[in-house]
């Protein structure tokens, strides 16, 4: 991951944005004074007005709002923002204006999902105090939402092609495999190494050598259906998962991707030459083997890549004979 000490600065260079809903014009003058310097405010008269700003600036980061006003309320308000499916407006927080003896208005304000209240005559300090709470709350949330779904993804691709990595295939594998299970339905893996790949890497350079994994994977991925995942589940490896596709179908698929990746002329960044590879290709099948995990699907693929390899490579293995098809 990278640091986060050279990226952005702490704090945000603009200032935090507060949509303020108050139909009174005295409340309006007030607390655009108590908010002045740390804050920008927009205004709104009532909850209609409201609505239509919300939507048009997703860059508002709270809402004050006070609760009797003309066409929409601040409850009708609230009760609409936290009913959005837009994940970021619904989880604007919303401070309500009430009077301090109005339970009735302060309870269902909590009920509709009011981060807090904050009582009329407002107090400078009070309102301060508040809003820089559930602004740093929101942001801290939020900061912490994005980073999880960082590390999520970073936890099952590989950074390199963009592809699953070997735990994500593994995990989908199973899944997948648990289906075909119960479904009494087929389930193919296809385990393709790139051939003498270490040449590439010797002759053109390191950087070339990821260029043409790049490529390779690419080919891989647009080969496959929706329903298909491909993974990078080694340094020049790969495995497709092929979810209700038997022996042959699978057979037939590996060989078109061979011969496909076979025929492409790498062209390398910056550089006049063309570089062409070939992979070789074992297959396994759900279907047709004594295994019952994905792990073990593939190490019997991995034998037959490795009889594949044997037999000369840029070709593909079936079974445990070696053979390339399932015609004589
Ligand atoms: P074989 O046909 O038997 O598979 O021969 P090979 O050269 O492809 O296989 P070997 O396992 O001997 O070498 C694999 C090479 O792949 C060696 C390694 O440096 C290279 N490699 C592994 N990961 C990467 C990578 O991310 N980028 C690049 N450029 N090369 C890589
Ligand atoms: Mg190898
Ligand atoms: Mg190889
Ligand atoms: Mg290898």
């Amino acid at each position: 991951m990278e640091s986060t000490n050279t990226d952005a600065p702490a704090e945000p260079a603009a200032l935090p944005i507060i949509l303020l809903v108050e139909d009174s014009k005295t409340t309006v003058a007030m607390l655009s004074r108590y908010l002045a310097g740390h804050y920008r405010l927009l205004h709104a008269k009532d909850g209609v007005e409201a609505w239509e700003l919300l939507t048009k600036h997703p860059e508002i980061d709270l809402v004050i709002t006070d609760i009797n006003m003309p066409r929409l309320s601040g409850h009708q308000l609230l009760v609409k923002i936290r009913k959005v499916e837009d994940a970021h407006l619904k989880n604007t927080p919303v401070i309500i204006m009430t009077t301090a003896d109005d339970n009735v208005d302060r309870n269902l304000a909590f009920l509709n999902g009011a981060n807090d209240f904050i009582y009329k005559p407002i107090d400078e300090m009070e309102l301060q105090a508040r809003v820089n709470v559930h602004y740093r709350l929101a942001r801290t949330i939020r900061e912490l939402e994005a980073n999880r779904k960082l590390l999520a993804e970073q936890a099952t691709t590989d950074p390199l092609t963009g592809l699953k990595n070997r735990r994500a295939f593994n995990e989908n594998g199973e899944k997948h495999l648990a289906l075909a299970r119960r479904y009494n339905t087929s389930l193919s893996v296809i385990l393709a190494d790139i051939d003498h790949f270490k040449n590439i890497n010797d002759t053109h350079g390191h950087d070339a050598g990821d260029e043409v994994l790049v490529a390779v994977a690419r080919i891989l991925d647009g080969a496959t259906r929706a329903e298909d995942s491909v993974a990078r589940i080694g340094g020049e490896e790969f495995a497709l998962l092929l979810p209700s596709t038997n022996r042959l179908g699978a057979a037939v698929l590996a060989e078109s991707i061979r011969a496909a990746v076979e025929k492409r002329k790498f062209v390398l960044d910056g550089r006049s030459v063309t570089v062409t590879v070939t992979i070789s290709i074992g297959i396994a099948s759900y279907e047709a083997e004594q295994t019952d995990t994905i792990e073990g699907l593939l190490k019997i693929a991995d034998q037959r890549l490795y009889l594949a390899k044997k037999n000369g490579r840029n070709r593909i293995c079936v079974n445990n004979e070696g053979k390339s098809s399932f015609v004589a």
